[in-house]
């Protein structure tokens, strides 16, 4: 017997093992091994193909042990996880090492159980107090667990000891769960009389499931509109022809709340998926759905891979989130797009749900790939709220006029506001005004920004940080200028505008300890403060009924951005935050500041319009070769060193242009300096590959880097549909 096995490095090759007879019964396909490898004498393994035959003439090695007692890696995963190393040109190893993520060291956690023997001896009389005390209480309580026992009486384990070596009691072991979600309080939900819409797209994706038959579905609805709803009808559906579902959410979205809601309706059955688990929860969760005690998963990206057998409905949510996309470490996949091959293979419905569809799936509608549903309304037709621009050309204050009165407003009517900003820290931009001297990173070609909570300069790409200077580190001139704004200037100068007002902020610096996100929005949801500020994190989902009004520091951070989503992502952005804005019984109202009023991704923000900003849009990417148009390659070239880096990209570049020739079906671009050209001390460099020939292109790259020896110290990464190229 000879297995083949596959690890967890960028080796695109299987390797060949022997087996001891030992562990004869216990290998199959799907299973990991522990074997030795290279230096290693102990490397993880996946056991990707079994033969009864060895044609080479080298001698094999034994694995040395088998870990799973279960196959982990099935043959719907094994077909998947295949795809994605072809697609986005990474080894199966590498991709099974993301799939299936947990430890091999993970224990199933054993609690102890004590229990009454069956027979009681004759000499029980013969107990001290406390003996007759213990007996006495697991005689009322019923077998309970040791720990729970010794914490509850006070009575030591030595008692209990010598009540187990006279008989009395035994300890037996039984299996526990670490539930992340296990102290929620759960009340049972029922669904609502669904609107006319939300029938309509219940009924297509239910036929859909019960058809057992592959099918996309685009759901497009405002926010607020009733989507979670149908997600929970389709799910129901599901299950009532005993199929599973996978639900992913973005890792930000995926917050007590939202797991709430699932739970709230299926209650035990579901098992929850993100990276924030330790190693012994994921695992207890993946034990769960292996033993079908779970057949519904929510989870973010990874979860994608969730081991669910009878795989009826999948549903991405917020499907336009470029959070899907992984990049670092490979496989560089985007999850949404493996959820669709999966579907597929599986014969599984899938739904994509968005208010702000992304380009790619809104076409994908076009084209008839896709089926479109909408929810055009929100529940009880509750209005869209109202949205001004304000054109800050005109304004010398952070706040404008506007948006400083209708904050006012609300604090004296006793409603809540939120204002949001694309950027954290104090001030971004630090600089000499003697001698001009910019204050940047020494790692990354990034400017430093101050963070005014521990008067320290940070840089957001690195870990580096240093005190702020008191003087300039070149001239040693005092007058040093802190400009541009982040959320914590914001929430100083709403202290100081509204003294009264109770403000929290919530971004990455105020959110790093666990459970303190949580704490934030519970401040805000039960009316403790009156002001949240935050960043992207506070756009997404949270429904908060009392608020009124969403101001917008600044729309152009995003907008100036060099990138071709970059409009799309502000248009998704704004909508997004509008959308916080007017989901109670009071309407909402929504100001934006910006100083370009007129682009069209604001404008489009402006009347809620989706199709406006589609049509716009999909003209400009059509022109450039971008998605949907075209699928983009972008070869990223990283070193040390500038010159090695520099000369590296030119080599891989005239190496792509040579192998192309005259063809015109793939568009190679560069090298060029990407915008962040240096980060944690790497110097980067990138060319583009734009072509609507997927197997050419990946072809082209796969040949032209195989033949460049390029030296020690440079990286290339070659990135399918990147999310960014900065
Ligand atoms: P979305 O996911 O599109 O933002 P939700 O599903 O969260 O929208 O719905 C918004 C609110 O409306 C939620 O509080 C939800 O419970 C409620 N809701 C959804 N559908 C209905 C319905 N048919 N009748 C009454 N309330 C509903
Ligand atoms: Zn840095």
């Amino acid at each position: 017997m000879f297995l083949d096995i596959v690890f967890n490095l960028p080796i695109n090759k299987t390797f060949t093992y022997s087996v001891p007879d030992r562990l004869k019964d216990r290998v199959s396909i799907g299973k990991r091994v522990i074997a030795p490898f290279g230096r290693k004498r102990q490397t993880v393994g996946y056991i990707v193909g079994i033969s009864k035959e060895f044609k080479g003439n080298y001698q094999l090695k034994d694995i040395i042990d088998v870990i799973d007692e279960q196959v982990v890696i099935s043959p719907e995963l094994m077909h998947l996880t295949k795809w994605i190393a072809t697609y986005y040109l990474t080894t199966l190893g590498e991709t099974l090492g993301c799939a299936v993520p947990y430890k091999p060291q993970t224990q199933t956690r054993n609690v102890k159980i004590v229990s009454l023997s069956d027979s009681l001896p004759e000499d029980q009389l013969k107990l001290s107090m406390a003996q007759a005390k213990a007996i006495q209480v697991v005689t009322d309580a019923g077998d309970l667990p040791l720990n729970e026992l010794i914490a509850d009486t006070g009575i030591s384990r030595a008692v209990i000891n010598t009540l187990v070596k006279k008989g009395l009691l035994t300890i037996s072991f039984k299996q526990e769960y670490r539930n992340p979600y296990k102290h929620y309080t759960i009340s049972r939900s029922i669904s609502p009389i669904s609107t006319p819409d939300q029938t309509k797209a219940v009924s297509e994706i239910s036929k859909s499931v019960c058809a057992e038959k592959f099918n996309a579905f685009l759901l497009h609805g405002v926010t607020g509109s009733g989507k979670t709803e149908v997600y929970l009808q389709a799910i129901e559906q599901a299950i009532s022809i005993n199929k599973t579902s996978l639900v992913l959410v973005p890792e930000i979205s995926l917050t007590p709340q939202t797991v709430e809601r699932f739970v709230q309706r299926f209650g035990q059955r579901v098992a929850v998926l993100h990276s924030r688990l330790s190693d012994g929860e994921r695992y207890d969760e993946w034990q769960r759905i292996l033993k079908k005690e779970a057949v519904i998963v929510i989870g973010a990206r990874s979860a994608v891979f969730a081991p669910l057998e009878r795989l009826g409905l999948l549903i991405v949510d917020e499907e336009h989130e470029s959070s899907y996309k992984q990049f670092d470490p490979a496989p560089r996949y985007h999850a949404r797009d493996v959820a669709v091959v999966r579907a597929k293979h599986e014969n599984a419905t899938i739904i994509l749900g968005s208010a702000t569809p992304s380009l790619e799936s809104f076409y994908n509608t076009h084209v008839g790939k896709y089926h479109y549903l909408s929810l055009p309304s929100r529940i009880d037709e509750r209005p869209m709220p109202q949205v001004e621009i304000i054109d800050m050309k005109e304004e010398k204050e952070m706040f404008s006029n506007r948006l400083h009165q209708a904050i006012a407003q609300r604090i004296k009517s006793g409603q809540q506001a939120i204002i949001f900003l694309n950027r954290r820290g104090f001030a971004p931009f630090i600089q000499c005004r003697s001698c001009g001297l910019i204050m940047k990173c020494p790692n990354c070609e990034i400017t430093l920004t101050y963070h005014l909570t521990d008067k320290r300069l940070k840089c957001h790409y690195c870990d580096y940080h240093q005190p702020a200077p008191q003087s300039c580190p070149e001239c040693y001139g005092e007058d040093i200028r802190y400009s541009g704004i982040g959320t914590q200037k914001v929430t100083e100068e709403l202290h100081r505008l509204f003294p009264e007002a109770r403000i929290t902020r919530m971004d990455v610096d105020t959110t790093s300890a666990k459970g303190s996100h949580e704490q934030i929005l519970n401040s805000f949801r039960t009316g403790e403060m009156d002001i949240l500020v935050g960043t992207q994190m506070i756009a997404k989902g949270h429904d908060f009924p009392n608020v009124t009004l969403v101001g917008v520091v600044s729309s152009d951070v995003g907008l100036n951005m060099p990138d071709f989503r970059s409009c799309e992502r502000t248009f998704s952005l704004l909508t997004q935050v509008a959308g916080r804005a007017g989901r109670g019984q009071l309407p909402g109202e929504v100001i934006i500041q910006t100083h370009s009023p007129q682009h069209y991704s604001i404008q489009a923000a402006l009347s809620h319009n989706y199709q406006e900003f589609y049509d716009q849009e999909i003209e400009f990417r059509q022109q450039l070769h971008y998605p949907p148009f075209t699928h983009l390659m972008n070869i990223l070239i990283r070193s040390k060193d500038h010159d090695q880096c520099y000369q590296a990209s030119m080599l891989t570049a005239v190496q792509l242009k040579n192998n192309n020739g005259h063809n015109d079906d793939i568009i190679i671009l560069g090298p060029a300096a990407c915008s962040l050209s240096r980060i944690k001390g790497y110097y980067r460099y990138h060319i583009l590959l734009k072509s609507s020939k997927l197997q050419q292109m990946r072809k082209l790259a796969i040949k032209s880097i195989h033949e460049l020896s390029l030296p020690n110290g440079v990286d290339i990464i070659m990135d399918m549909d990147p999310a960014d190229m900065l």
